[in-house]
């Protein structure tokens, strides 16, 4: 498997971390000019929020490892620096490429719109996207994703979700991962699923352990992959 490739954010590309309603706007459209284009092309695109350390990237690979005989898989990686989520993700036979952000803490429309187009060119029909990791401004820029996801995990501990009830608000699929460390942690998992569930009741809410790949099944259905 060769090195996936890594884009680098532009200066003048990225959107200014200041959420002003010019740039909120600007991303919007572009936003919806990819889910048209992505529709277009029959591609079904996901994208996943979460903090640092919840367990993106070992989502993400447990997803490739279970779909990649169903569909034809693209996986874009948003970091502010290095390659590592992106070669993680190409071990398991899947296209990946690795978007660095530089000091933009989440990903844009326009960045994605970048990155699809390389994915689009090698016929994929399924794009994961993994978000910068972050809980806040990720909300604020779509994507033009059909589905959002948001990863938390339970040794972030147990008021998590009640502090960034925005980001669950905006997703229609919440992960609660690391359900092993429940124990350890003082954390109760039914409790982290009730916090989702005040913060969104339409969203469907999985618990995973992506460590053993308990729970993919069930992540599967609610993404309806
Ligand atoms: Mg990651
Ligand atoms: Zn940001």
């Amino acid at each position: 498997m060769s090195k996936p490739e890594v884009i680098k954010a532009d200066e003048d590309e990225v959107l200014d971390i200041e959420l002003e309603e010019d740039f909120i706007k600007a991303n919007e459209q572009m936003a919806a000019l990819n889910r048209r284009t992505f529709d277009r092309q029959g591609v079904k695109v996901i994208d996943f929020m979460g903090s640092i350390g919840s367990g993106k990237t070992s989502i993400i690979e447990r997803l490739a490892e279970a779909l990649k005989s169903k569909y034809r898989i693209g996986v874009i990686a948003g970091d502010t620096a290095t390659a590592i989520d992106a070669e993680r993700v190409a071990r398991h036979g899947v296209l990946s490429i690795q978007i660095n952000t530089g000091r933009e803490c989440h990903l844009d429309a326009p960045l994605v719109r970048k990155a699809s187009k390389k994915l689009l060119r090698e016929r994929v029909n399924l794009i994961l996207i993994e978000n910068v990791g972050n809980l806040i401004c990720p909300a604020e820029f779509p994507l033009g994703s059909h589905k959002r996801v948001v990863v938390v995990s339970v040794t972030e501990g147990e008021y998590m979700i009640k502090k960034k009830g925005d980001i669950f608000r905006a997703a229609e699929v919440g992960i609660i991962n690391k359900k092993d460390m429940s124990g350890p942690m003082g954390v109760d998992v039914d409790g982290l699923v009730k916090d989702a569930l005040d913060a969104n009741p339409k969203m469907k809410v999985v618990v995973t352990n992506a460590r053993t790949g308990e729970g993919i099944d069930k992540l599967v259905q609610a993404l309806e992959l």
